[in-house]
């Protein structure tokens, strides 16, 4: 079999590095090692940070209608390639084909909104606010600033940073996931064919000792994260104490109520849809589901039926609906939290982990497999409901009514992503008010907000003041000054020693 050797990007061009260590990079859905992807040192780091340094007196100086040229010419090239990038994904994710497409269309609105970069940096200009005073504020990049990212959305996630962190003048460090490495390197072959200076965006592959080798390094200014809530927490912490700017979303425990006035058929669609799809391994997958009042019997009886029927095949199969685990470990510790559910009593209504790998496709035997697992009579005291499992199981609590629903999600730790399946207008406006979660849908399972609302969660699920993307994301790649201009004949002559105020 052959293996491929996936490295650095750094300053325009491919590089091995000097660490000397590396990981095997494996397809899930088969087993086999398809790459070895180099691991950064302090130093390789380093060499990063000194390209995005170099690079960015230039690139912060060259005025955003050109920058935004770029991402114009790379945005064609992304439509180009999406499906190349979009099989990269599937091979070392595992998820379905059609899915990765979906997930390389959302990054790609994300470039859409970054090519609108010289209307979103226009700053505010107020005349004459004291007489022959103007004021006005503008926007300036940081410098140089880096992303790390997590397995779960190799090209989405990425995307959710640097367009508008290069289209705000801002030089880049992508830290992608170690278990699915190659698509970043596409990617910075297309910005680099869209004509994107060298050092502007640079690849370092690796895991924790480059990221803490990135935290830690006085050159870089700020840090977004996305990943599990410890190392979220860590992250932010860490970052902060050397006094840069953080933003780092962590972990998720996603909620869907299901009111007895609801749609059951499309609810419980929506639940296979956003339990399953991409094997539960999305921060927005729904993993709890609330059903009130007299709705539970039924529903969990549809939802049982539909657990035990989902196509489980690789990914590149047209049909399949959900692909194989991302590791082995993974594998193993959503297995443990199976278990786990069953020993503190749970009702296991459909055990994943008596799936057979036979009926995945050719050669996909020793893959990293597991089907849909469904639980009822969940209770809040149980750890399969308390922590978050990222993998395909569904949990379902039944409560009375939605005020104990309402509470129960906001008494939670995590606070990401949440959704009631209801047809009342009065109750959707309640649960949206009350609910403390920070993306929420109304008959919309996996309310990911579009590239222009900006994504975040509450609570333990998001550290830092402001959402990615959107025009938080353009506030948060860049500090805001403020300008106060007046000439020699608006000026009285004598020194002032009060306040200056309106005259
Ligand atoms: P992870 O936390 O293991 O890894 C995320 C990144 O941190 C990777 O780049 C990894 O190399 C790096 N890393 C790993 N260990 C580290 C350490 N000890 N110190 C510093 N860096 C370290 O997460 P994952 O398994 O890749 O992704 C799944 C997690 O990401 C889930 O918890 C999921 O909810 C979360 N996630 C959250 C969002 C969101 O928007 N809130 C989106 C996607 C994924």
């Amino acid at each position: 079999m052959t293996t491929t050797t996936i490295n650095h990007f750094i300053n325009g061009q491919i590089s091995q590095g000097s660490s000397g260590l590396s990981q095997n990079v494996f397809n899930p859905a088969t087993g086999n090692v398809t790459g070895n992807v180099v691991l950064a040192s302090a130093h390789d780091v380093d060499s990063a940070v000194q390209a995005a340094k170099a690079a960015f007196p230039t690139w912060a100086d060259t005025p955003p209608i050109r920058r935004a040229r770029v991402m114009f010419k790379f945005l064609e090239l992304l439509n180009t390639h999406k499906d190349a990038l979009a099989e990269a994904i599937t091979k070392e994710h595992g998820k379905v084909f059609t899915d990765a497409q979906g997930e390389v269309a959302r990054g790609i609105d994300i470039v859409e909104f970054a090519c609108g970069i010289p209307q979103l940096l226009k700053g505010d200009y107020t005349e004459q606010v004291s007489t022959g005073i103007d004021n006005w504020t503008m926007r300036q990049p940081l410098g140089v600033v880096a992303g790390i990212t997590p397995f779960n959305f190799p090209v989405m996630v990425p995307m959710w940073m640097f367009p508008i962190a290069i289209a705000t003048g801002n030089t880049f460090i992508l830290k992608p996931s170690p278990l699915d490495p190659s698509a970043s390197l596409m990617i910075a072959d297309l910005l680099k064919q869209a004509g994107l200076p060298d050092g502007v965006f640079n690849v370092v592959q690796g895991d924790k000792d480059s990221v803490e080798a990135l935290i830690d390094h006085p050159d870089v200014k700020a840090l977004s994260f996305v990943g599990s809530t410890p190392i979220a927490n860590l992250i932010y912490e860490r970052g902060a104490k050397h006094g840069k700017r953080v933003q780092a979303l962590g972990g998720a425990k996603n909620h869907m109520v299901v009111m007895p006035d609801a749609n059951l058929d499309k609810a419980v669609d929506a639940l296979i849809g956003a339990a399953y799809g991409s094997a539960g391994e999305r921060c927005m997958a729904i993993s709890v589901a609330v059903l009130v009042g007299d709705v539970a019997d039924g529903v969990v009886a549809q939802l049982a039926e539909r657990a035990k029927a989902l196509k489980v095949k690789d990914g590149m199969q047209l049909d399949a609906e959900m692909g194989p685990i991302v590791t082995r470990q993974a594998h193993e510790r959503i297995t443990g939290y199976i278990n786990k559910g069953v020993e503190e009593g749970a009702h296991l209504v459909v055990d994943g982990r008596e799936f057979d790998a036979a009926q995945t496709g050719d050669g996909c035997a020793e893959g990293f497999w597991m089907g849909g697992t469904l639980f009822d009579h969940v209770t809040p005291e149980m750890t399969i409901y308390k922590e978050e499992i990222f993998g395909p199981v569904l949990a379902c609590i039944r409560v009375p009514d939605i005020a104990t629903a309402i509470q129960l999600i906001n008494d939670h730790e995590f606070g990401n992503g949440v959704s009631c399946f209801t047809e009342s207008g009065s109750v959707a406006r309640e649960f949206g008010r009350r609910i403390q979660v920070g993306m929420v849908g109304i008959n919309v399972p996996i309310p990911v907000p579009m590239a222009w609302h900006g994504f975040g969660g509450w609570k333990r699920s998001l550290f830092g003041d402001t959402h990615a993307y959107g025009e938080e994301g353009v506030r948060f790649y860049t500090k805001q000054k403020s300008i106060m201009q007046r000439w020699s004949d608006s000026i009285d002559s004598g020194a002032e020693f009060v306040m200056p105020t309106a005259k």
